[in-house]
């Protein structure tokens, strides 16, 4: 049966049930905080709470949540009912203003990163209504931000807001230069294209990697991989696209607007692609998605896996993150337009853009770094850890020219003078599209294609967001106070291609000569994740973030703090579960297969046939027993000996290079130990079983 469109939002608490179901003054109240952020007077918001209730219990709702978005890349909130017992022992069902407009979760159990202290213990959730609510699980979802007792942003949707506003002040005052009256907000717009692996339900439950890691810790390569290029785009199978039709459903049901499902490059590997929309409700939308993508699945015996890198040897996931700017007049700032005029700002905006990546292209290779990407990027399936720009050669030739004062051999109409330039009509789309960018110009937005699939997108937005706002800043403050508008303008753009132009780089970024070529240019190369969150806590990038009122030092210092705690403890759950799998699954069937070889060997001597072939088989699956036993030891004890090192930087670095080097030398061993040992001795699913199921 098909999907009745009517039923698109119908649990979104969205402006077309506001305007239903609150009198004309209340909506015109609620709708003046939404657009312009300002605070509700309590009377409408016990009005608006009731409204919602009411609408939410038709949807069978019989409890309330404040959804926020803690800094673990997982959504939390704790759901209370609606119930307020009465004298007669019966309960009516309330739900006031102030429920609605702040919470009150303990912080104590959230990554805080020494932001809250014992005796401030309390955390706020406050209404973000700039996202709609919505009913889910017979719970009304309310998305908040959470900060603590002192007002520090506790999750990744606080600096986000905070990085909108920025962005917003900006990004007018330049509109505001080029004599624009009419828009009165810019908005930075997100389309997440998000990846994952699909696999059968019952094969993943028969494996404690996957299980608690999310990712396979053990598994030789199958005999096929994704060599014949076979999946990508390719023929859905009737249980994926089962699969997909209901996802799909669940997702405009809660007003997500899901738009594309292909299949990817590896096998059992998808990817969801929705309709951009306002950067803060793409964020939501994105955490929403991936959590109907887990529970759709495992409603149909299936697992999503939104690691990075669920599997070696084939690729792994991440988010396309379309990131552009919209003025509420209409324009896309970032899409070049029909006439010079209009060409000129798209330069001028262009050019923030070149500018803030090249002068923080740090902060942006952090804002992509977990333990899940660190094997994905710069593995020729994901783009390099070196940050730049890919524009296309035409753009980049009409940015080299305008630096270069119009020359006019290389383009005779290239005019600069407001209103009367005739500069050449820009690229709308490259036909040579570059797939190997980090950051690549795609004819009216930007693709940020680092972000892991299993990460919050907030991060990389409130990067971007604010690394643009800042040179908008400083773009405003030349255009505001200049004699001489066009030749301003001229200077900008000849310093974002002369001063910042290293970054950009048209070339195919896998391969090894741009790594050389990068370092040459100056660029950094921050290669593992460890090594990239530091620039978290730059001066310089502190200053950006305080300068915007995006987050204060503290605040940074603390973010910081749980990326390296977060990933000292994801990788510890790693070498605990692959111990424990070696131990008490693997090592028993090899020393039992050994024995059974040993044993036929020992029958075929009886009969006096002597089979040197067997002897050696068993010599080597002991030796690699031997081999698994001693690193897991090895593994057991750097274990300890981690929990012992204090600094958190030293700490992650010890995770870094010793437990990941032995993890890495135990999965070669038990891998080639894989092949040797007969199929039904071999205790949990092979790549294979997983790879090939669905
Ligand atoms: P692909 O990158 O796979 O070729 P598309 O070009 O169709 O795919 O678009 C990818 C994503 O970019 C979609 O989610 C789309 O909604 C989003 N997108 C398109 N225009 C914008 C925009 N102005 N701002 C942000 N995202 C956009
Ligand atoms: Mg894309």
């Amino acid at each position: 049966m098909s999907f009745d469109f009517s039923r698109f939002g119908c649990k979104v608490f969205n402006d077309a049930v506001m305007c239903e179901k609150l009198s004309k003054n209340t909506y015109k109240s609620l709708r003046r905080s939404i657009d312009l952020g300002l605070p509700l007077e309590p009377e409408v918001a016990d009005v608006v709470a009731t409204a919602m209730k009411d609408w939410a219990v038709e949807l069978g709702a019989t409890h309330f949540t404040h959804w926020f978005q803690p800094m673990t890349s997982f959504t939390a909130g704790k759901h209370d009912s609606f119930i307020s017992p009465q004298k007669d022992g019966k309960v009516i069902l309330e739900f006031s203003g102030k429920e609605l407009i702040v919470g009150e979760p303990d912080a104590s159990s959230f990554p805080n990163g020494g932001l809250r202290n014992t005796f401030e213990a309390r955390g706020y959730t406050s209404w973000d209504c700039t996202s709609p609510a919505f009913v889910r699980d017979n719970t009304l979802y309310i998305p908040t931000a959470f900060y603590s007792y002192t007002g520090e942003a506790l999750d990744t949707k606080t600096p986000l807001l905070r990085s909108m506003e920025a962005l917003n002040r900006q990004a007018l005052r330049v509109l505001r230069a080029f004599g624009n009256k009419t828009a009165t907000h810019v908005t930075p717009t997100v389309g997440a294209e998000q990846e994952y692996f699909l696999i059968d339900r019952e094969k993943y439950e028969q494996r404690l990697d996957l299980k608690l890691c999310g990712r396979t810790l053990l598994g030789a390569k199958p005999p096929k991989g994704q060599e014949m290029e076979d999946h990508y785009c390719g023929r859905i199978r009737l249980r994926v696209a089962s699969f997909m039709k209901q996802l799909d459903e669940a997702l405009w049901e809660l007003g997500v607007t899901s738009k594309t499902e292909h299949n990817e490059a590896a096998p059992a590997q998808h990817e969801l692609a929705p309709v951009f929309e306002s950067v803060n409700v793409a964020c939501d939308h994105n955490q929403l998605t991936m959590e109907v993508m887990r529970e759709v699945a495992k409603k149909n015996g299936l697992a999503c896996l939104l690691h990075e890198k669920p599997f070696d040897g084939v690729n792994g996931s991440g988010k396309h993150n379309n990131w552009s700017l919209s003025t509420n007049d209409g324009q896309n700032l970032l899409d070049p337009g029909k006439t010079p005029y209009e060409n000129l700002q798209f330069l001028v905006f262009l050019s923030a853009v070149i500018i803030g990546v090249d002068k923080y292209a740090d902060l942006l290779r952090m804002s992509a770094a977990n333990t899940g990407n660190d094997f994905r990027l710069g593995g020729h399936e994901a783009p390099p850890t070196i940050i730049s720009i890919f524009l296309g050669e035409q753009l980049t030739h009409v940015l080299e020219n305008i630096a270069d004062g119009a020359n006019p051999d290389q383009t005779p109409s290239c005019v600069l003078e407001t209103g009367v330039a005739t500069l050449p009509k820009l690229p709308k789309d490259d036909s040579d599209r570059n797939r190997t960018s980090p950051f690549a110009f795609t004819g009216n937005k930007f693709e940020f294609r680092m972000v892991g699939s299993s990460a919050s997108i907030s991060i990389a937005n409130y990067v971007l967001n604010t690394i643009v706002a800042d040179s908008l800043m400083e773009i405003a403050n030349r255009l505001e106070n200049c004699v001489d508008f066009d030749g301003e303008i001229q200077k900008i753009v000849r310093e974002a291609v002369k001063t910042h132009g290293k970054v950009i780089f048209n070339g195919n970024n896998y391969t090894d000569d741009w790594v050389v070529e990068a370092e040459k240019r100056g660029l950094p190369n921050l290669s593992n994740t460890v090594d990239a969150i530091g620039a978290m806590v730059e001066p310089k990038n502190i200053a950006l973030m305080e300068r915007h009122h995006v987050m204060n030092e503290a605040e940074c210092l603390s973010r910081y703090e749980i990326m390296l705690e977060n990933y000292c403890k994801v990788i510890s759950i790693e070498g605990h579960t692959m111990a424990q799998m070696c131990r008490r699954e693997i090592l028993p069937h090899m020393v039992e297969f050994a024995g059974k070889m040993a044993e036929s060997y020992e029958k075929l001597a009886k009969m006096q046939v002597y089979n040197a072939n067997i002897e050696e088989f068993v010599r080597e699956l002991s030796t690699l027993i031997t081999e698994v036993d001693d690193l897991c030891c090895e593994l057991d004890i750097e274990l300890d000996q981690c929990d012992q090192i204090a600094d958190y930087v030293e700490n992650a670095r010890f995770h870094r290079d010793s437990i990941r080097r032995v993890m890495a030398e135990l999965r070669t061993a038990v891998d080639r130990a894989e092949r040797l040992v007969s199929s039904d001795a071999w205790p949990i699913p092979t790549y294979t079983d997983l790879l090939y199921r669905v």
